[in-house]
């Protein structure tokens, strides 16, 4: 048996036309126009190259891009100074405060300070809050977009059992509670969780969100479960090169489960294309004038 690959950057591309089409019809409607605004401090690489994708695919759905690239030695008054500057500019619908940042900068005081209105990337505590308690918040992007592949592959999740594998702020915790709220059984595993592979084989969708290469076997997986793989682990490759792989071990997947997302080419593009999704909302709710 071959599972189905679940085509992450198809349903992307579908997703990222109808955002561009929400944009037209919301410029048309209210003559203002989507803004996001991105802020990068220092020079990491990947996340230079993510800034940059972000950038190009914000402009190419219609939407303004502002880009603010802060050097390494940037202070925290200084990044909370712009930070004010953003929530109080009118162009502006969306921040994201590129992650991680050095460490001489507070984290979570920098994302404190993001208007929960404007925080597209769904990690302020009100919007983290509002995702526990069943409310209408911004959704961290990765987590909505998995659930989005999820309800496309399957349908109705409700009484499905789920497990996510990690615990983070940024994937896990906010996938747990998407899951929660669709009626799933939800177990979130961790790095202390006893006999993991047990745990996994319970799992009619299993969300692996762990970055260890190809951890997940084959074997762990109950035949005919869905798999959606998170993970983006670079790894030695042949010729002194390296190549992407997931937290699950793809082909061994391939021959259990019953659909499985590829690395890369599933997950991945599916956050970009949230974030914009994201923005556009913010943008109505902001210009409808309600909380959210
Ligand atoms: P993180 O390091 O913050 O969290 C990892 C989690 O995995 C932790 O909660 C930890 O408890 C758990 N863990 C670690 N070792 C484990 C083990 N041996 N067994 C079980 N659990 C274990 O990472 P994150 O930010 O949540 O990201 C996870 C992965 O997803 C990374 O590979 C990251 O690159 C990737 N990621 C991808 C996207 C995307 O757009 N596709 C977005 C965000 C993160």
């Amino acid at each position: 048996m071959s599972a189905r690959l679940i085509d992450g950057k198809a349903f992307a591309a579908g997703l990222r036309r109808r955002v561009a089409e929400g944009v037209a019809a919301f410029k048309a409607e209210t003559g203002l126009t989507p803004g996001l605004a991105v802020v990068l401090v220092g020079e990491d690489q990947a996340s230079q190259i993510y800034v940059r994708n972000k950038g190009r695919e914000t402009v190419a759905a219609g939407m303004a891009s502002f880009e603010h690239r802060l050097s390494a030695g940037t202070t925290q008054a200084e990044l909370l100074a712009l930070v004010a500057q953003l929530n109080a500019d009118p162009a502006v619908h969306g921040i994201l405060v590129q992650l991680p940042l050095p460490r001489h900068i507070d984290e979570a005081a920098v994302l404190a300070a993001i208007d929960p209105r404007k925080d597209v990337d769904g990690f302020h505590v009100t919007n983290a809050g509002l995702l526990a308690t069943g409310g209408k918040g911004l959704v961290p992007c990765t987590p909505l977009g998995c659930l989005m592949l999820l309800e496309d592959t399957l349908g109705d999740l409700s009484g499905l059992e789920a497990v996510v594998i990690g615990r983070s702020n940024i994937v896990g915790k906010p996938m747990a509670q998407l899951l929660l709220g669709k009626s799933c059984t939800v177990t979130i595993a961790h790095s202390r969780t006893r006999d993991l592979p047990g745990v996994v084989r319970r799992a009619d969708i299993v969300v692996a969100a762990v970055g260890r290469p190809e951890m997940v076997r084959g074997d762990w997986i109950k035949p005919g479960a869905t798999v959606i793989d998170v993970g983006i682990n670079r790894v030695p490759a042949e010729g002194g090169k390296t190549r992407l792989v997931g937290d699950v071990a793809f082909d061994e997947a391939m021959r259990v489960a019953g659909a499985v997302t590829p690395v890369p080419g599933g997950v991945g593009p599916m956050t970009i294309a949230c974030l914009l999704a994201n923005t556009l909302s913010a943008a109505r709710a902001l210009a409808g004038g309600t909380i959210f």
